[in-house]
């Protein structure tokens, strides 16, 4: 019923030249893989030769960050019309590296979502709970918040272009993976909350993925899970072969 969806975070990494490479290898890669979702995100200067090697395949186009404004005299920022303009279908917002070095709050988050949503922009919303909020037993009070406050005033008919992923920040980059049975739990619970926000219909439809050292060992077991549809994938993502792998595992 959810297509599963796995999506590669690229960060501030490759230049021109390294991003064409990458995406050279993963269109041979994946050129037959038609039953998983598969979307790049490469930095924003890598975007317009990215689009234009993937224009005639199933790999879709997404960025890691937008502004909430239309247009105007906000230095630094790229807006939704630049964005579309590149054909971009998707957009990671309110990852752990923004919120914690950017001090993006739920707040801005919220009024990303939206202005991504009224432009048909699909939002990737990330969500996870630190170390020190799951060791003090807060895991479902963060995650909670962070989803109530950054999806709110989104309507259940919105939330089918919406994407969740959790992604507990303790297992960012780290090589730390939550277990399948922490990730589905977490999971599970963050469904809950959409429900209670929107009903069940729209929660049911949700796609949740996992991200945190998502690695092609590992992926099959946590995309085996019921509530995790998807994954959101840092370092393995700079390499085509692993890449495919973790998009294969999730056929
Ligand atoms: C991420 O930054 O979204 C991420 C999941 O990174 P990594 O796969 O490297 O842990």
């Amino acid at each position: 019923m959810r297509k599963p969806i796995i999506a590669g975070n690229w960060k501030m990494n490759k230049t021109i030249e390294d991003a064409l490479t990458l995406i050279e290898g993963l269109k041979l890669e994946l050129a037959d893989c038609m039953d998983v979702e598969a979307v790049v995100c490469p930095p924003f200067t890598a975007l317009k030769v990215v689009g234009d090697e993937i224009a005639d395949t199933q790999i879709k186009l997404g960025c890691q960050n937008m502004s909430s404004e239309d247009d105007g005299a906000y230095t630094g920022e790229i807006s939704h019309t630049m964005l579309k303009e590149l054909f971009v279908k998707y957009v990671i917002l309110g990852h752990s590296e923004r919120r914690e070095y950017y001090k993006e709050t739920d707040f801005w988050v919220n009024k990303k979502v939206k202005k991504a949503l009224e432009k048909n922009l699909r939002p990737i919303v990330c969500v996870g709970e630190k170390l020190e909020d799951r060791e003090a037993g807060n895991t479902e009070s963060v995650v909670e918040a962070q989803v109530r406050g950054s999806l709110a005033d989104i309507t259940a008919e919105q939330f089918k272009d919406v994407v969740v992923a959790y992604e507990p920040v303790w297992a960012i980059g780290t090589g730390k993976t939550a277990t399948s049975e922490q990730a589905q739990a977490v999971h599970k619970f963050i469904r809950g909350v959409i429900a209670d926000m929107v009903g069940q219909d729209a929660a049911d439809g949700l796609r949740i993925q996992y991200g945190g050292s998502m690695k092609p060992d590992n992926a099959k077991e946590l995309l085996s899970q019921p509530d995790i549809d998807g994954g959101l994938i840092g370092g393995a993502a700079l390499d085509a072969r692993s890449f495919a792998a973790i998009v294969k595992a999730g056929m």
